[in-house]
């Protein structure tokens, strides 16, 4: 990893050496299981945050009856139905609606965002029908899928401690974010009630799990990205000893917050100096769909700037943040045209400038480094996490098999980054340990999960 960074500090115009990318084993994975442990002993431990999701009994698969689910995560937020019908019909129907948000509505007030959300949910209400019935006597319960650092008070309460992704909504940080949500419910005379607080990684691992007890880690890869995990509470020390019925808890581990040895290059130091959020969530910053396309817009300008990219002249379009955006480096990655057309045609986007072939091959090998390199990460910290958990409970989870489940825009979307990150884990744990993990794609998971996990926690 480190070779990017020298690499590309001096760009030999023209003269593109291949980028060598070696994650060495243990360079992140085991500074990643260590701040794992010191984020358990003591709040405030690590980096990494090891939120307690106070999920400490999973989905049955017995759970019956009409559930919600809210999901708030990124540049959209999804409400889901679900009806429930135990172990023979489990999953009789499901309906959702997707709403992204308005850019304004991030650099707003919490008023205004969770005003905006709690419409969309009343509008989702109002057309409930068909297969789904709610038993005469009840509220509608929601599960609430809120996808930022939360530290969490209860399984239905939570204060918010940072937004991250992005979001700078005034008024919320060290609020309960579900006490945002009934209030804005209030206001817009919706009769519902949130029974489960989780973390969207939480509502993943719980979705997935109703299907397959094997499930031990879930991770989410999107615009930002986080990873959850089943935990021992007895090796939890700041449980204090309050153990929960099972044994067992998922842990959110928060790891965009992840730093410690990481990496980084003279593009990853600027985009972070110039964001929102200077100095934090680095580890997000280096493998997550919101970055990855301005990391390697950055690098194209230094190459312009540096007269290996388009001769002398250096687009002025190209200094513009974000303009290139993730799912146009997979799209330019698909590209198996003879002339590779499809770069071209994002380049002229980007830059406005017509590119020769040559251009296009160097452009597509910068795209692929950048998303090896994320990708890579993104396994070694999930290696990481199962080093953690084999060293407390040996053999449990490289001795048999062990499911990690993944979902998110960015891991669903882009084969290489998939690829790149599956080939990182069989190469740190070695080809006999990685037969018993398997990394899963968990699709849409989350909200299911959630709506699981208010009828698991039913006030009723
Ligand atoms: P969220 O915004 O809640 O994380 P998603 O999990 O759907 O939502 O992730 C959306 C993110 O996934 C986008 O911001 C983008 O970075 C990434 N993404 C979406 N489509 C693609 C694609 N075709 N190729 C690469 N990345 C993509």
């Amino acid at each position: 990893v480190s070779a990017v960074g020298s690499f590309w500090l001096s760009p030999s115009p023209g003269k593109l050496p291949r980028p060598r990318m070696v994650v060495r084993s243990n360079a992140v994975s085991t500074p990643m299981a260590a701040d794992m442990r010191a984020g358990l002993a003591v709040d405030g431990g690590s980096d990494l945050k090891m939120i307690l999701s106070y999920v400490d009994t999973f989905p049955t698969g017995n759970e019956k009856g009409l559930f919600y689910a809210l999901d708030l995560g990124g540049t959209n937020f999804r409400v889901l139905r679900v009806q429930l019908g135990g172990k023979d019909e489990r999953v009789i129907a499901t309906e959702f609606e997707q709403v992204t948000i308005p850019q304004e509505l991030m650099f707003g007030t919490s008023e205004e965002l969770f005003d905006f959300i709690a419409c969309g949910l009343a509008n989702f209400a109002k057309k409930e029908g068909g297969k789904f019935h709610l038993p005469s006597g009840r509220k509608r319960e929601i599960g609430f899928t809120f996808s930022f650092p939360v530290k969490q008070t209860s399984i239905d309460s939570g204060i918010l401690m940072k937004w991250t992704k992005g979001f700078a909504v005034s008024g919320t940080a060290g609020r309960d974010v579900v006490a945002c949500l009934n209030e804005a419910m209030e206001r817009q005379g919706l009769d519902m009630q949130v029974s489960a607080l989780v973390n969207d990684t939480v509502g993943t691992l719980a979705g997935a799990r109703y299907w397959d007890d094997d499930v031990m880690v879930a991770v989410i890869l999107g615009t930002g990205t986080n990873a959850c995990y089943v935990e021992r509470t007895d090796v939890i020390p700041k449980l204090q000893g309050q153990m929960s019925s099972s044994g067992r808890t998922i842990i959110s581990t928060e790891w965009g917050a992840f730093s410690n040895g990481l990496p980084l290059t003279e593009f990853d130091r600027d985009m972070d100096a110039a964001s929102i959020n200077p100095g934090e969530q680095i580890f997000e910053k280096t493998i997550s769909g919101m970055y990855l396309g301005e990391i390697v817009r950055r690098v194209l300008l230094k190459m312009a700037e540096a007269g290996a990219l388009f001769g002398k002249y250096v687009p002025e379009k190209l200094s513009t943040p974000f303009i290139l955006r993730t799912p146009d480096l997979c799209a330019m990655q698909q590209d198996n045209s003879d002339h590779l057309d499809a770069v071209g045609a994002i380049l002229y986007d980007v830059t406005g400038v017509k590119s020769d072939l040559s251009v296009r091959k160097m452009v597509v090998e910068v795209c692929d480094t950048i998303v090896k390199r994320g990708g890579r990460l993104a396994g070694a910290g999930i290696v990481g996490i199962l080093q953690k958990m084999e060293e407390d409970s040996k053999g449990l989870i490289f001795g048999k098999r062990t499911v990690v489940a993944m979902d998110g825009g960015l891991y669903e979307n882009y084969p290489q980054y998939r690829r790149y990150l599956k080939e990182a884990v069989t190469e740190l744990l070695g080809l006999e340990m990685s037969k018993n993990v398997v990394i899963e794609h968990s699709k849409d998971g989350s909200g299911i999960g959630a709506a699981l996990l208010a009828a698991s926690n039913s006030k009723y």
